[in-house]
């Protein structure tokens, strides 16, 4: 076999690896092996790679490289907290997308230096039409996935107000960046080897970076995690078109598959917020929401772990529903040991998983399976909420927007038409929470105020492990 058909051997292989990595990465179970395989993917492709392009005069470079890239990656990933998850993937789209766009960048400059000293004849064949468009491509969309998941990641990390910025005319001020963006695409890709290619490559370049700013800026902090997806599925996008740049066929693959499942994953937590991606992008949902949280009627009744206790104890149905919260707390643990001990008291458990809890996808599952939550007491909201009304207790642990009724009943709420877990319409409600403190989306829960919710305030672990000592005794 020639070495190009063995090279393309290998890629097929390693592509192969990225599917099932990425099929074994929807189940908890195969998450961790599913990582792995991808990974192994991921190691051939870039040794087939090394060979093919025989770089090695570079090696102390590549070597460099691989290291600190390595360093960088384990200690991150050693040491962020799981509540800072969104964050640590925002920065990695966004020097994914900065990868692409420097990619693009570096194949052009190697055209433009190579032709400097010409007069009239290239010196260097210059750039075709097809690689100047795909250069437009990896330029434009990484440009705005490294702003645009920089600014993500101020916002998630609270480096920037996590507020939606809106001012007037920002939608025509985005519109005209997008405007000069396409036109000087369009010149540079049809006359990318004329004098002022150049010119009208910086413009993109500058104009990119800037809309990843402003195209964010709207879109209020509870949106971050779809905007992060989103911004994943551009990095795969731009890694793709990178790809076509450098002539890749791995590239390409891996960037399609990046681009598609982040997309999948937007249109998920879309559904799961009952919003329209347009609406998350376009609105202004956190400034409206701000605007919308006006005061509530009523008042929030208290109740001690005592009490709480007697309740929990009588009960022969009960459904646990995580939130935030209980990562903050790192309750897991603690809820898993009140499930066990409510179980051997003869009640019915379960635990209630909202797609969107917490503060990216699968988070609460993520956190229940470390804690060794059985799978079989996990339940969907779609397979919980019928079975509400029957729940003698709804333990609601670090919750709040994914429990809020007016999402079913206030139409004038910013969040009405987003499913919720319906626990209002369970018998009693203990609400875990430390104080008045509002969800992601700012607004006032109704819920809090119900006649049959009660709140246990504290921290989530303290407040279950009060409740873990009563039954003990
Ligand atoms: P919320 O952010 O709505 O509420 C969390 C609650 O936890 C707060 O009200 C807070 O109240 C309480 N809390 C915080 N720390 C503690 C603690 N140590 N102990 C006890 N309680 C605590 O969380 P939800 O999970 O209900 O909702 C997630 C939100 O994020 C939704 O708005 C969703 O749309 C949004 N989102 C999530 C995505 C995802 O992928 N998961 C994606 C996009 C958006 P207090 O301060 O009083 O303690």
């Amino acid at each position: 076999m020639e070495l190009s058909g063995l090279i393309n051997f290998f890629y097929i292989a390693s592509a192969t690896l990225f599917i099932f990595g990425i099929k074994m990465l929807g189940s908890a179970n195969t998450a961790r092996r599913g990582n792995m395989v991808s990974s192994i993917g991921m190691l051939i492709a870039i040794v087939v790679t090394l060979v093919d392009k025989q770089v090695f005069d570079s090696w102390m470079w590549i070597l460099a490289g691989i290291g600190a890239g390595s360093l960088i990656g384990f200690f991150a990933a050693k040491l962020v907290k799981m509540t800072s998850m969104p964050e640590l993937v925002a920065l990695f789209n966004g020097f994914g997308g900065l990868a692409s766009l420097l990619i693009g960048w570096a194949e052009y400059q190697k055209v433009v230096d190579a032709n400097a000293g010409a007069i009239g004849e290239l010196l260097n064949p210059g750039v075709t039409h097809f690689t100047a468009s795909v250069i437009f491509l990896a330029v434009f969309i990484g440009g705005i996935t490294f702003t645009g998941s920089m600014y993500a990641w101020g916002k998630l990390s609270g480096k920037i107000s996590g507020q939606a910025k809106v001012f007037a005319g920002q939608k025509a001020f985005n519109a005209l960046i997008m405007l000069g963006i396409l036109l000087t695409g369009v010149l540079y890709a049809t006359t990318p080897n004329t004098g002022n290619a150049y010119q009208f490559f910086l413009a993109f370049v500058i104009l990119s970076l800037l809309l990843g700013i402003f195209g964010v800026m709207p879109i209020g902090g509870g949106d971050m995690p779809v905007v992060i997806s989103l911004l994943n599925s551009c990095s795969g996008l731009a890694a793709c078109a990178a790809g076509f740049v450098i002539q890749n066929n791995v590239l390409i693959v891996a960037g399609c598959l990046v681009g598609a499942s982040g997309l999948i994953l937007t249109i998920i937590m879309c559904k799961a917020m009952n919003r329209t991606l347009a609406n998350v992008l376009f609105s202004g949902f956190g400034a409206m929401a701000q605007k919308a949280g006006g005061k509530q009627e009523g008042e929030m009744k208290a109740l001690s772990s005592e009490d709480a206790y007697y309740v929990l104890e009588a009960a022969s149905s009960v459904v646990f529903v995580p939130g935030y919260g209980m990562a903050v707390a790192q309750a897991q643990h603690a809820v898993k040991e009140l499930g066990e001990i409510l179980e051997e008291n003869g009640a019915e458990v379960r635990f209630a998983i909202h797609p969107v809890a917490g503060r990216m996808p699968g988070h609460m599952n993520v956190l229940l399976a470390e804690a060794d939550v059985p799978y079989e007491q996990l339940s969907e909201m779609d397979d919980v909420n019928p079975l509400m009304t029957t729940v003698d207790v709804a333990i609601v642990i670090g919750a709040n927007d994914v429990v809020n009724p007016a999402a079913g009943e206030d139409p004038n709420s910013p969040i009405y038409g987003m499913p919720i877990i319906n626990v209002h319409e369970a018998k009693t409600v203990f609400a875990l929470k430390r104080g008045q403190g509002a969800g992601f989306s700012g607004l006032v829960n109704q819920l809090f105020f119900r006649e049959n919710t009660r709140m246990l305030y504290g921290d989530a672990k303290a407040t279950v492990t009060e409740l873990l000592a009563q039954f003990k005794d």
